[in-house]
Parts: structure tokens; C-alpha cells; sequence
């Protein structure tokens, strides 16, 4: 059994002007807490500080430093530990990077490559080097006639080559809360705010209680919480390695002749036709408005607009579906899995750019970005969840050759016209090239359009 984290949100309700600026200023002292501690331990000089933000803790209460955040010690304390943490793992990064290179470094000799890795792993040596500060060659390396003089160079700039910049954040919208920081009291969490012993009452839309360090979000003027779950994963024995292609009609084909969402394209076309409905309303509301103000009828011009022209029920409306929308992406996919019963799913690449050339403009339209990520959110998440494995392929022409003989065919709306096998379901046709590409050696992930194309008429010139 394997574990997942998954993130789950609360909601608040719009806040109340004087909360919603309480919880402004700590998120903005938070983020200058962050971006003090990047500004000032980042650098090549802080390696030794790497993991002792107690030491830094307490030299900062020591001295006072803190009192300028002007928040609770809880804040600063858990903003501190937090940027000290992206350090720490923006340097691992850096280490990784310069291992993989040299891995691939011709130049260097296996002697080379251990000295090199060796003075990386060890912060103690890594910042010597760094920092042109003179030390005893570690014994292994001695008598072992090594240029070390070339070798901490090529340290130096590779670190200079792979250290980025530490993002700073302009704008402080999100802070952390630790158990410390929060309860939660009927439907409320409580936050405490700056002000000693008071704590900021804000209404959530559910009534979920968690225990662990979460992240606020502010959105407008209503909070968002994520809460990290660790989730436990159940382990897979068969194997069942599966092909799925996103259908033409459906949500998925699948290289077992299944089909599953059939219903998405149909929530998709409601909603398309009600928002037309329901815009072409309010267009002429804004008419009736507008003719309003001319008239200088400012009263009932003011009506109309909180009667008929307000967002709360808009996006109301827009919620419900886009809740529908994902209810039934969710419902889809278990389907799928427990029809299927994969050990593996093989898909393209999944950033959806080939539905363009494979969808119909008014379906393309229906099927926005956002519904687009959900679904590969999703489809990972259950992957992880159940332990199947998920492998993605070049797309390339997998919706343009036959899945039995390699020629290329025709595609027209779900049907697919190969010129020796006759007609097939277009998508079901292309789930099984998605499967069989995974054991293709010739075609890579990396392999381009044009390349694949001139592989794949090879083969059948030899054929
Ligand atoms: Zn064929």
C-alpha cells in the first residue's frame, strides 16, 4: 500500500469587510516574511544555515527582529520554516541537476565524477567551494592526482548555471495555519489574528473538520482552504493494460471496443443553450437599462440593474453546472475503472492539443480548458489512487492509421475508412494504435510529426 496526498478545499461565504482585511494584512505580512527570508538566505553564503531555522528563530526573537512583522509568533515562525524549506529544496534541485550532468559528462573521469558528487552531498564542503574557501581534501581523494582546481570550477559554474532565481511573491493573498493557529466551532473556523487573544470567526460552506497545517487562500472577498489528506493506496495484482482515447461522442474510447461519458456532450449542449438564453436576457436588460438612463429614469434604471443584471445568481447557475459537469467526469471514470480493471492506461501525451484537429468547432468550443485539466486530474488521481500505472505516447497519427494493417485512412466524423480493412469505429480504431504505441520502439515520446510519419511509411513499403 502506497500513500497519495490529496487536496481538499473549504469555502467561506463572502467575509465581512473588516475580516476580510484582518486576513489581508496577515497575508500580506506573511508574504514579506518570505520574501525577507529569501533576500537574505538564498545565496551561496546561507548552505551552512540550511535546516536551522531554530538557529535563525532564535537570533530573530533574541534581537527582537520579528516585532516588525507585527504578527503572531505562530506566523512568522511557520512563514520562516516555510521559506527555509523552498531553499532547501530549491538547492536539492541544484544538486540533482549538476549529478545528471555530470553523469553525461564525457569529459570527466569516474574518479572525477565521484569527487565531484562527493563535495556536492556534503553542505560543509559544497559551500567551501562556493565560496572560494580553502580545506583539506577529503582523505578518499588524496594521492588520487585529480585537477582539483578544474573540478571545483566546473562545481561553481554549473551551480551558477542551475541556480534559478527564488520566485518572490508581490502580492501576498495566501498564508499557512497550523493547528495552532485555527479551530473550528459549529460551522466556522476561527483564525487568529493579530490582535491577542481574538481570533477571526469566518463561516465555511461545509462542516469538515481538519487537523493539519492548511493553506488559506484569498479569492475576492471569500476565503478558499486547501487541505492537504494523505490517502492510502490499494494494490493492484492482474495485469490489464488498456488503450483510451478521448472519443469523438464520448468521454473515453477504449481499445476494448467500450465507450464511457457518453452523456458529457449532451450536459456540454444544455448548458451552451441555456447561457445563450440566458445572455441574450440580460443583453436586453442592459437595452432596457440603458434606455432607462437616457430617459434619465435613474430609478428604474437602478432596479432593473439589482432586479435583472445581478452576478450572485449568475454564477450561482454557473457553479451547479460546472458541480454537474465534474459529478459526471467522476461517475465516468470509476465507471471505466471498474469496468475495465486496468493495471495499466496508455494515453497520449495529455495536453489535449490534438482535440483540435479531431473535434468539430462547436464541440471544441463546449469543452473548455478548465474541463480539460479536471479530466487529467482526475484521471491521474484514480490512476494513483487504485495503483495503476499511467504511460502516455506520442500522439502522432494515431487517429490517422488503421490499427490492423498501418495504413492510413480516413477519418469522418466516428467513422475511420481504412483503404484494405474497410470501415471502423474512428475512436475505438485510435485507442488501439494509443495501446500499441506503447510497444513501439521506433516512436518515442520526443519523436517528431514528421519523423513518425516517415517511420510509419516505411513499414509499409516492407509489408
Ligand atoms: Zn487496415
Amino acid at each position: 500500500m502506497g500513500t497519495i496526498i490529496k487536496t481538499v478545499k473549504q469555502y467561506s461565504y463572502e467575509l465581512d469587510d473588516d475580516i476580510l482585511q484582518e486576513l489581508k494584512f496577515i497575508a500580506n505580512q506573511y508574504k514579506n516574511v518570505k520574501n525577507y527570508v529569501y533576500s537574505r538566505y538564498s545565496g551561496i553564503n546561507s548552505i551552512p544555515l540550511l535546516g536551522k531555522e531554530r538557529q535563525i528563530r532564535d537570533e530573530w526573537t533574541k534581537i527582537k527582529f520579528y516585532e516588525q512583522w507585527k504578527l503572531p509568533a505562530r506566523y512568522w515562525k511557520l512563514a520562516l520554516t516555510e521559506a527555509m524549506g523552498n531553499i532547501k529544496s530549491q538547492w536539492s534541485n541544484i544538486k540533482n541537476e549538476i549529478k545528471e550532468k555530470v553523469k553525461v559528462n564525457e569529459n570527466l573521469s569516474n574518479k572525477d565524477k565521484h569527487y565531484i558528487n562527493y563535495i556536492v552531498k556534503f553542505n560543509s564542503y559544497y559551500h567551501k567551494v562556493l565560496n572560494h574557501i580553502g580545506f583539506d581534501i577529503p582523505k578518499i581523494f588524496k594521492n588520487k592526482n585529480l585537477n582539483f582546481k578544474y573540478l571545483n570550477n566546473l562545481i561553481r559554474r554549473y551551480t551558477r548555471k542551475y541556480k534559478g532565481h527564488i520566485p518572490y511573491s508581490k502580492v501576498g493573498k495566501t498564508f499557512s495555519i497550523d493547528t495552532g493557529l485555527y479551530s473550528y466551532k459549529n460551522d466556522c473556523i476561527n483564525i487568529t489574528s493579530t490582535k491577542k487573544g481574538k481570533r477571526l470567526s469566518v463561516e465555511l460552506t461545509d462542516n469538515n473538520k481538519y487537523d493539519r497545517t492548511m493553506i488559506v487562500k484569498i479569492i475576492d472577498n471569500r476565503i478558499v482552504i486547501n487541505c492537504p489528506l494523505k490517502i492510502k493506496t490499494r494494490k493492484n495484482k492482474d495485469t490489464n493494460i488498456i488503450g483510451i482515447d478521448k472519443g469523438y461522442r464520448y468521454l473515453f474510447a477504449v481499445s476494448s471496443n467500450n465507450f464511457y461519458g457518453e452523456g458529457l456532450n449532451n450536459i456540454l449542449s444544455k448548458e451552451t443553450e441555456r447561457l445563450n438564453k440566458v445572455n441574450s436576457q440580460r443583453n436586453r436588460f442592459w437595452a432596457l437599462y440603458s434606455q432607462y438612463l437616457d430617459q434619465g429614469n435613474v430609478k428604474k434604471a437602478k432596479t432593473i440593474k439589482e432586479n435583472n443584471l445581478g452576478k450572485v445568481k449568475y454564477n450561482h447557475n454557473k457553479q451547479k453546472h460546472d458541480q454537474i459537469v465534474k459529478s459526471y467526469i467522476n461517475y465516468s471514470l470509476n465507471q471505466l475503472i471498474k469496468e475495465e480493471k486496468p493495471t495499466e492506461i496508455v494515453m497520449e501525451q495529455l495536453d489535449f492539443v490534438n482535440w483540435n484537429d479531431k473535434y468539430p468547432k462547436s464541440i471544441k468550443r463546449k469543452l473548455s480548458r478548465w474541463i480539460k485539466g479536471y479530466i487529467r486530474e482526475r484521471l491521474e488521481f484514480k490512476c494513483d489512487f487504485y495503483s495503476i500505472k499511467y504511460t502516455y505516447i506520442n500522439p502522432a497519427y494515431t487517429s490517422k492509421i488503421c490499427s490492423f494493417c498501418g495504413s492510413f485512412g480516413k477519418r469522418d466524423g466516428d467513422v475511420f475508412t481504412c483503404p484494405k480493412c474497410g470501415e471502423t469505429h474512428a475512436d475505438t480504431n485510435a485507442s488501439k494504435n494509443i495501446l500499441n504505441r506503447k510497444y513501439d520502439n521506433d516512436i518515442t515520446l520526443y519523436t517528431n510529426y514528421k519523423k513518425v510519419k516517415d517511420i510509419l511509411e516505411n513499414r509499409l513499403k516492407v509489408s
